[in-house]
């Protein structure tokens, strides 16, 4: 497995091996990597010649009151699991050579960044846009492939993929859930004992979403409601958003129809974590 810090050897190295006519298939990466990473890496190698993955912990999409500092960081182990994955190529810039002094581009979408996550942590999602298009035109992947799990940045990538006409395919991949359904994350490990107790209500209220769905509620208004009152049940869980909404433009319903995206973000003591499920009118 190779590991590359440099830019310039990271494109040449693509040039090389697209030239050879070999398809690329990258998975980006903020490192502390589990087994919802491990999806996207298998999925990669899956489909393509050759597999990259990026450990890059981007600066530009924290806001300065989170946890840029903190955020778990362990390159031996990710390093180790990529190895017994077969990833081919770990690209591991430092923040200094992806964003030097003079840097002042940056790649905004318009319409969905400032909707649901986006309320909270403005500039998140124009920080997420710019290191995955920088990412993509080092890299030069065939195929791109992003988790369900962070499912507004999805449709941003897809989008901006689109608008910008870049020459990446993209794939989002199914959320890979713990036994008791919470979201793999790798902010999980802030999470206390009561914390991770607790943390379970969030797909639990998910899972009523759907089973209310499927029972024939379709008042977005009234399934809110009952997640918020599961939710509440737990000491440590304080909701930030709760939303449906249309799965393409992230605009909110007042009903159900065709596929829905219900999308949450809650603190669970002082861990921000988001999760959210497709749910259909005809299940
Ligand atoms: P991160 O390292 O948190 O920036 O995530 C890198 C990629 O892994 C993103 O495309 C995430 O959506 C994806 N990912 C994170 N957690 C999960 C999960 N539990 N299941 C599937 N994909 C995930």
């Amino acid at each position: 497995m190779l590991i590359i810090r440099s830019i310039e050897k990271m494109q040449s190295y693509s040039k090389k091996a697209l030239l050879k006519g070999k398809s690329i298939g990258f998975v980006p990466t903020m490192g502390a990597l589990h087994e919802g990473h491990f999806s996207l890496i298998r999925a990669a190698r899956k489909d393509n010649d050759l597999t990259a993955v990026s450990i890059f912990v981007n600066p530009a999409q924290f806001g300065p009151s989170e946890d840029l500092k903190k955020y778990p960081r362990n390159l031996a182990a990710d390093l180790e699991k990529c190895r017994q994955e077969k990833v081919d190529v770990v690209f591991y810039p430092d923040a200094k050579q992806m964003y030097p002094k003079d840097y002042s581009t940056y790649v905004s979408v318009e319409g969905l960044s400032d909707l649901l996550c986006g309320t909270a942590r403005p500039g998140h999602f124009k920080g997420v846009a710019t290191v995955v298009t920088k990412l993509f035109n080092i890299v030069a992947p065939t195929t791109a492939y992003f988790g369900q799990k962070d499912a507004q940045q999805s449709v941003i990538i897809k989008r901006m993929v689109k608008d910008l006409n870049l020459p990446v395919a993209i794939k989002v991949m199914p959320t890979v859930r713990e036994k008791d359904g919470l979201a793999l994350s790798s902010r999980n490990t802030y999470l206390n004992k009561k914390d991770r107790i607790d943390a379970t209500a969030l797909n639990q209220s998910l899972n009523l979403a759907k089973l209310l769905v499927s029972g024939g509620l379709r008042d977005t208004r009234r399934i809110i409601e009952r997640m918020h009152q599961l939710i509440a049940r737990k000491s440590s869980a304080k909701v930030e958003y709760i939303s449906i909404v249309n799965s393409e433009t992230l605009k909110p319903v007042k009903k159900i129809s065709g596929s829905c995206l219900v999308a949450l973000a809650a603190r669970i003591g002082k861990t921000r974590l988001i999760d959210n499920l497709i749910v259909r009118d005809a299940l």
